[in-house]
């Protein structure tokens, strides 16, 4: 933001994380992305008119599509490149976020992109990489047993998903939409399941469970396809034993929903589409409001920003990591996702 101070600058923060490409395809398949440095990359390059050299035979990367690259520089706070871990993205990350929510600010984290860019490989990793919400789980259990001589503290969390601007608890089996309720700034979900983890690997287990409870498409041609949005929240309170003072703090961390355009989609499926776009496309208006500095923020548009109307702006900590492929075959989606965290950028 211009002209604001240093702590609504540190507001929010947007990174990027370029997938890898399968091996087969990386050395010979041109990108659409180049990584310049940390903070900053090259969307649609002018191919490189070096050679290079693949099992010891030259190669000519020749252009064969005539294309006129657009050549665009996107500046990030942080560029992750194909080969950083899940580790490494949370030590950039939530990790901080998490001194600021032992303070009593909310946070959240969105994973933004298109179908199969790797939202859901960053949220929760796999049985051999673990994704973000474990390792910050991890040291949140850490941070606690620390300070237990000076606070006591309880935690809570929820899983639930927006799909089709229907609220659904993912911690049960049975499908049936819950009812949100305004109270003051904080919206509740009646009848949610909330539940008090002690212990990261419970709570991880738990959430892949949870996961699986997401609304899928089966006979979609993209089986990992996903039009819900996965909300993780996690609340904490926090009593310092001194002064008998207490201090509340939640935590969101958000799996969207993908961002590509579901133009193709006909009867139910389109509104799928039209729905996710809708609570999108508010994220996106709050967004946009946000960087603009204006006082009105849209949060009530949708479902996913009236749950998330005191985790973001104000005093709030988010984060957005927006997960693209550097594939030509997601050119379209990629070119997107960078002009929706560009312009997050900007708050
Ligand atoms: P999304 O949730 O955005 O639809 P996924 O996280 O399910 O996408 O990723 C799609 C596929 O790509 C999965 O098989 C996942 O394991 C793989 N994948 C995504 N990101 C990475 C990464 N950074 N490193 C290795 N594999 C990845
Ligand atoms: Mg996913």
């Amino acid at each position: 933001g211009r002209g604001r101070n240093v702590a609504q600058e540190e507001q929010m923060r947007v990174f990027v994380r370029i997938k890898p490409l399968p091996e087969e395809d990386d050395l010979l398949k041109p990108k659409t992305i180049r990584i310049r440095n940390d903070n900053a990359l090259i969307f649609d390059p002018k191919q490189d008119e070096t050679p290079f050299f693949f099992h010891g035979v030259k190669q000519n990367p020749r252009d064969i599509s005539k294309r006129q690259h657009k050549s665009i520089k996107y500046d990030f706070h942080r560029v992750f490149g194909p080969q950083s871990s899940n580790e490494d993205i949370y030590n950039e990350s939530t990790k901080d976020l998490l001194n600021k929510l032992l303070c009593g600010y909310n946070c959240s984290v969105f994973v933004y992109g298109a179908t199969g860019a790797g939202k859901t490989f960053t949220m929760l990793g796999n049985e051999t990489n673990y994704g973000i919400t474990y390792l910050t789980m991890k040291d949140l259990y850490e941070k606690v047993n620390e300070q237990q001589n000076s606070k006591k503290f309880e935690i809570y969390v929820s899983y639930l998903e927006v799909y089709n601007e229907m609220v659904y608890d993912l911690l049960v089996s049975d499908k049936k939409p819950l009812f949100l309720r305004e109270c003051g700034n904080t919206t509740s979900v009646a009848g949610i399941t909330i539940k008090m983890v002690n212990n990261v690997d419970e709570l991880i287990e738990m959430l892949r469970r949870g996961n699986d409870n997401r609304t899928q498409h089966p006979t979609d041609a993209n089986a990992e396809s996903s039009r819900s949005h996965a909300l993780f929240q996690v609340y904490i309170q926090m009593t310092f034993k001194h002064t008998d003072q207490v201090k509340m703090a939640k935590l969101s961390m958000v799996d969207l929903a993908g961002s590509e355009r579901a133009s193709s989609n006909k009867g139910m499926r389109f509104k799928e589409g039209s729905n996710i776009n809708k609570s999108l496309l508010a994220l996106g208006n709050c967004i946009n409001n946000l960087s603009d500095g204006l006082r009105h923020i849209p949060y009530r548009d949708s479902k996913l920003t009236r749950l998330l109307k005191d985790s973001l702006g104000g005093n709030c900590k988010t984060l957005m990591i927006s997960c693209v492929s550097p594939a030509l075959s997601s050119y379209e989606d990629t070119h997107n996702t960078l002009k929706y965290a560009s312009r997050a950028m900007k708050i």
